[in-house]
């Protein structure tokens, strides 16, 4: 089985697609766009996890619909990721949310196996990355550069009112241990409110 390094992951979030779903934040990314908050949110040492033995967790948390993965850059690690899934859909229905920082036009004419193996997985792709001087502020992506493609119609019937229709940024804050982790693309009140939590937590002054 492959190993996949993470930063963390979440039972549950409602603020990542449509339905309950799990979230995974992949380690390490090879772009480097101004203003990624990535690297602060997902500051935690990272871990390696077996595909199998994250597939397991994952397909047994029964409320979900699916899973939302970002990072990081998922398809660095294209190869592992497609094996979790596989191994997570040959117990259970599964819908597949990812965020890159590629383009999908670049990524289908990749001729890397691992990459096709993985996009074949993907219901919805939120594509291009983060510019900073695009971020509008609109939901469930950070610029207006980003795409949100359907590669299926699994959530066809419900995308128009539940990305285009929608029009606040939503976040959960998450305590894991002494981790304070944002779920979601922040609005700028969203950010400080998560950092001013973290501070505290951290014991600064937020
Ligand atoms: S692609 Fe995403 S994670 Fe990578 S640097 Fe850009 S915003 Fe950050």
């Amino acid at each position: 089985m492959k190993e996949l390094l993470i930063s963390h992951y979440v039972d549950t979030t409602k603020v990542l697609g449509p339905y309950d779903r799990s979230a995974l934040w992949v380690h390490g990314c090879c772009f480097e766009c101004p203003g990624c908050i990535a690297k602060e949110m997902n500051q935690n040492i990272p871990q390696t996890v077996k595909s199998n033995d994250i597939a397991e967790v994952f397909a047994r948390i029964g409320n979900t619909e699916g899973i939302t993965i970002s990072g990081g850059e998922p398809f660095l690690q294209a190869e592992a990721l497609a094996e979790m899934i596989d191994l997570i859909k040959k117990k259970r229905d599964y819908g597949v949310i990812v965020y890159t920082g590629f383009l999908y036009e670049n990524l289908k004419k990749s001729s890397d196996e691992s990459i096709n193996k993985l996009l074949n997985h993907i219901d919805i792709l939120v594509d291009g990355q983060y510019k900073e001087e695009l971020d509008d502020g609109k939901p469930f992506r950070g610029s207006s550069n980003q795409r949100i493609l359907e590669l299926t119609d699994r959530y066809h019937s419900i995308i128009r009112q539940y990305y285009y229709e929608s029009n606040k940024r939503n976040i959960e804050i998450n305590i894991k241990e002494k981790n304070v982790y944002m779920i979601g693309v922040p609005s700028k009140y969203g950010l400080q409110t998560w950092k001013s939590f973290k501070a505290k937590a951290e014991g600064k002054n937020g």
